[in-house]
């Protein structure tokens, strides 16, 4: 996940977390705010430094390795267990999980992909505003196809057409075309886990859609929104971070 702490700086993660709720968006940005992290989001960034780690060698090697994604894997999720609320899962088994994802990754996924460019940063200025857009494209491949891999616990139901709106933004600015393709690749941790691809077609709805969040972003930063949401169906203790935070400042007991 791409933070930007920078308060002048608006990203997909912000636009998304103020949707979600200004509160915990205010928490995670622009308060002194120590990350930490729910199991499947702790499986999510240990899968995602492995796939960066290999996708970075094989741009010049052309192979994936393997051994690599492991040790990557291994390294980062011992590392962010630290920070990690384990409620009734053991942490062995998120491991194990990560392992089977990343294995069939490997298999199904990676041999399509060969990289040019891998966590490419681009930053857009945003006309007649101190702010700018920016965001992290996680690989774009040596034909011009943006790539993005994400992990979940079961088929998803909506696919995530803000962030790659963004990459697609990211892409013209950077290199003054449109990319060939974009997709989304997505390892399913269920019963059987498996591999799931997305093409996606960014459209005049897309972008507007994009144009008009940012926009408004900018006018909830400004107007110093600060609201608790407790009617979201992410307001739970094991799906928000910040719910001691919140707590702590609006009072408000948390449901599990
Ligand atoms: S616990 Fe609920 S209301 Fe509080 S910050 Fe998190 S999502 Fe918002």
């Amino acid at each position: 996940m791409y933070y930007a702490k920078d308060i002048s700086l608006v990203s997909c993660s912000k636009l998304i977390a103020m949707r979600q709720c200004s509160a915990k968006h205010n928490f995670q940005f622009l308060e002194d705010y120590e990350e930490s992290y729910n199991p499947s989001q702790l499986r999510g960034l240990a899968f995602h430094s492995a796939l960066e780690a290999n996708y970075l060698g094989k741009i010049k090697t052309k192979m994936d390795n393997i051994t690599l994604m492991f040790d990557v894997f291994d390294t980062i999720f011992t590392e962010l267990s630290k920070f990690t609320k384990f409620l009734s899962e053991s942490p062995q088994d998120v491991k194990n999980n990560g392992y089977e994802l990343l294995m069939l990754y490997y298999q199904k996924v990676a041999p399509q992909v060969q990289p040019q460019y891998v966590e490419l940063i681009f930053t857009i200025p945003i006309e007649r505003s101190e702010y700018q857009f920016t965001g992290r494209i996680d690989v774009i491949t040596d034909n011009d196809i943006i790539r993005d891999a994400k992990t979940t616990m079961k088929k998803p139901n909506t696919l995530p057409r803000l962030q790659m709106t963004a990459y697609n933004e990211g892409f013209k600015y950077l290199f003054r075309r449109l990319p060939d393709r974009i997709f989304l690749d997505y390892a399913v941790l269920n019963k059987h886990p498996y591999c799931l691809s997305y093409e996606l077609d960014i459209d005049d709805y897309d972008n507007n859609y994009l144009m008009e969040s940012i926009t408004w972003y900018i006018n909830c930063i400004k107007s110093g929104l600060d609201i608790p949401n407790y009617g979201h169906w992410l307001c739970r203790k094991r799906f928000c971070n910040v719910f001691p935070q919140c707590e702590a400042k609006f009072g408000n007991p948390i449901l599990d």
